[in-house]
């Protein structure tokens, strides 16, 4: 194809995204021209590229600009692409009107815009999986799965821990000034959007994240750069949160939010939500609440009710109390997931230790799925088969994150149904 047909496809997406009209053809090509270093449309340059295809028609400009002497370097090109891919994405403004316009019917209709919306642009990444194997064990099916391209993730913001290239503005990747921001050579990416939203009085973002660790996976933030206070307010916000997006699951992880208070999700259904209530104890100040602690590697303790105002209630009574018999001895404060069975509100309290910083770990491992990347998968791969011995490392490693460790006289199960019944 010729330039001029390349040019006039991808703007045709770029239309079709709705952040422009027919109007702006004329405007949008001479744009890509200055962009990709040409003089005229008119030109005999011979493109081969897939017209249904974002990634095709980007790189196909990418490589026209290299003949016409763009830098060949991979970070160029690669800055080169997001900026010309940030024109498929309509801006904040525009992408917010159309989430809004789409929750007047559904939670789910929003969510599903926004996320092709991002998956067309290229923001969200999905690493690819290699083999995936299901194991049956004592704490109900586990996922180990190999992952296939590391190499991909690591010039993107993992999980927002790539912070290498971050200088002091933006201040972390969690704040709301990364929107369209891009840099050479940097982790970040123009193609940002986030979706503004009112949670109990306060402006928060919502935004997905750009390495699709689980399906959905996603960040909401605050506006303000500040650490979370972990109290009552946190707690309530994962309710709220639900309320907003039921179709999601919220988890706090109050180490990782130190910094930047944030809250992450996804639609993935881990293995976790389907553990089974090993103990049910009776709190005397909500007898309608079912509590319980999970058959689980680590302790957690789980809390189900219709009424919010008593999960929120009992998940924090729960937490200071924890606070006041372990606080001193844990360096590392508790994560909690919440999720929405119908209309009952289910929180997790997943009571780790210390041992193994938070921030270092996927979340997806504390779930009860274990990714094994290119680099350390190898060694435990054998014929391409997942062996059962990954499986025992996993849960072994998973039960090494038990608090009570410090305590070796008392066994596991009795040091949680102890805190437990100290409850009642
Ligand atoms: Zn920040």
């Amino acid at each position: 194809m010729k330039l001029k047909q390349l040019m006039d496809d991808f703007i045709t997406l770029a239309i079709q995204s709705g952040g422009w009209m027919e109007l702006d053809r004329l405007y949008l090509r001479n744009k890509l021209l200055m962009m990709i270093g040409g003089h005229t449309p008119d030109s005999d340059y011979e493109a081969v590229y897939d017209s249904t295809s974002a990634d095709s028609l980007a790189d196909s400009l990418v490589a026209y600009a290299v003949e016409m002497g763009y830098s060949n370097e991979q970070s160029s090109k690669s800055y080169l692409k997001s900026q010309l891919l940030d024109l498929l994405a309509p801006p904040p403004s525009v992408v917010n009107a159309f989430f809004a316009q789409h929750y007047s019917k559904s939670s789910e209709e929003a969510t599903n815009y926004f996320y092709e919306l991002n998956k067309r642009n290229h923001y969200i990444y999905t690493p690819q999986v290699g083999k995936k194997e299901h194991y049956e064990t004592p704490y109900g099916e586990f996922v180990i799965q190999t992952l296939e391209d590391e190499k991909a993730g690591k010039s993107r913001a993992i999980d927002g821990f790539s912070t290498a290239n971050l200088t002091e503005y933006p201040k972390c990747t969690y704040c709301f000034e990364n929107e369209g921001y891009g840099e050479e050579g940097s982790a970040a990416l123009p193609t940002r959007r986030l979706i503004r939203m009112n949670v109990g009085g306060e402006s928060w973002g919502f935004q997905f994240s750009d390495w699709e660790e689980y399906k959905e996976k996603f960040f909401i933030s605050s506006e303000a750069h500040r650490g979370l206070m972990k109290n009552k307010d946190s707690i309530a916000r994962i309710a709220q949160l639900l309320d907003i997006f039921p179709q999601y699951f919220i988890l706090l992880s109050p180490e990782k939010a130190k910094e930047h208070s944030y809250y992450e999700g996804g639609r993935e259904s881990f293995p976790i939500a389907a553990a089974a209530v090993r103990t049910y104890i009776e709190l005397k100040e909500f007898p309608l609440m079912n509590v319980g602690s999970l058959d689980w590697p680590f302790p957690v303790i789980r809390l189900q009710s219709p009424n919010v105002e008593d999960i929120i209630e009992g998940s924090d009574y729960i937490l200071q109390k924890w606070q006041q018999c372990y606080g001193e001895k844990l360096s590392v404060e508790p994560m909690i997931i919440g999720r929405k069975k119908k209309n009952l509100y289910e929180i997790d309290l997943l009571l780790t230790s210390g041992k193994q910083p938070n921030e270092e770990r996927a979340t997806a491992e504390y779930l009860g799925r274990h990714s094994l990347s290119p680099v350390n998968g190898k060694k435990s791969i054998v014929e391409n088969q997942l062996s059962e011995k990954v499986l025992e490392e996993y849960v072994a490693m998973l039960k090494s994150w038990t608090p009570f460790g410090m305590d070796q006289q008392i066994g596991e199960n009795e040091a949680i149904d102890d805190f437990l019944h100290r409850l009642e």
